[in-house]
């Protein structure tokens, strides 16, 4: 339920779309939206393209509806991909010739880009040139061409994922964050409003309050619970319908999920409450390293339940006392 991975969830029954489409529909991130709003209206008086954007934050705050929004108040076409996807120089050649001036091109997950595409990349966001070497051996050529001025717009969860010289590259970056609850509330009722699901401002705030401060979160968990609120018979989604539903759904007054209490069991239970190794934690509770370290631990540790020291994860008094434990002083301190 949690795995902030995207999915076709932004486009929803009967084809309505739920992204916000301008910077004034985006709710949160106020600095954010203020400092695009800035260079935006200037690029715009300017008549030039903006400067390359990176977004870093977790999975499901909003990066690529930015890139979206960048591109509607633009008034600019925009090509989207992702690092994992463009395997050869060519696929990124290809993507890059089929740009028109001013073009915003989104490359999501942009630190997964493999090394031979990456170099590709800095000439091209730098002079707007195409450097491509065609053909191996005596017989290869060095092939340049002019391309628009476009605008890369990337997105990745940590900027520390990135090569120096393709971070030095970006003009621009900003960082989302996590969202307040009453933030989330207010997405959830635009949301609501779209989709026609009746629900009280209460009932947003409960969905609000156990959504890990992820928008996608709130969006996936109002749709849930709308399922049980309509099987329920239940006009309305009411603080007691959502809360009755979010306690079926294992989402508890946290927001934490099975895998969030089972990282924090696991690490009270089996491991003195740590410090263990995030290798050993992967196995422990048969996640990947990178779901960890990208998805969960953030919120865990954001929410003061979890640590990460030198020697490794340490479960907070907090944990223990969320799951009724006595706190041992000297296990994980
Ligand atoms: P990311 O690219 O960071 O993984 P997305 O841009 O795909 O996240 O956002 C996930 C979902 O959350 C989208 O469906 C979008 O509609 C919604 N969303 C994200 N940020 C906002 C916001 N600030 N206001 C309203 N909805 C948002």
């Amino acid at each position: 339920l949690v795995s902030a991975e995207l999915e076709a969830d932004d486009v929803l029954g009967g084809g309505v779309e739920i992204r916000p489409r301008t910077l004034a529909e985006y709710i949160g991130q106020r600095q954010v939206k203020e400092s695009l709003s800035v260079f935006i209206q200037a690029a715009r008086q300017r008549h030039e393209a903006l400067d390359h954007v990176l977004f870093h934050g977790f999975p499901g705050l909003g990066k690529t509806t930015l890139a979206y929004i960048i591109a509607n108040e633009m008034g600019a076409g925009i090509k989207v991909t992702s690092g994992p996807v463009i395997e050869r120089a060519g696929d990124l050649a290809a993507i890059l010739t089929s740009l028109q001036q001013g073009d915003i091109l989104f490359i999501d997950e942009i630190h997964r880009l493999n090394h031979v595409v990456e170099e590709i990349l800095y000439p091209a966001m730098e002079d707007y040139q195409l450097d491509l070497v065609i053909g191996q051996g005596p017989g290869a050529r060095s092939v340049k061409m002019d391309l628009p001025r476009f605008t890369l717009v990337g997105a990745t969860t940590r900027t520390g994922l990135l090569t120096p010289p393709l971070r030095d590259r970006f003009g621009v970056m900003l960082r989302l964050d996590y969202y307040t609850p009453e933030e989330l509330a207010t997405i959830v009722q635009r949301s609501a409003r779209l989709f026609q699901i009746e629900i009280t401002g209460e009932g947003a705030l409960e969905i609000g309050r156990r959504s890990r401060g992820t928008p996608r979160i709130a969006n996936r968990l109002l749709r849930r619970v709308r399922d049980f609120s309509d099987v329920g018979g239940h006009g309305c989604i009411s603080a007691e319908v959502a809360d009755r539903a979010l306690d079926r759904l294992l989402v508890d007054r946290f927001g934490l999920d099975e895998m969030d209490r089972r990282i924090l069991l696991t690490l009270i239970e089996k491991f003195q409450g740590g410090p263990i190794g995030l290798e050993t934690l992967s196995t422990a509770v048969c996640e990947e390293k990178n779901t960890l370290e990208d998805v969960y631990e953030p919120f865990l540790i954001q929410s003061g339940f979890l640590m990460r020291t030198p020697r490794g994860r340490i479960a907070t008094q907090s944990a223990y006392e969320h799951f009724n434990l006595p706190f041992r002083t000297g296990n994980a301190y």
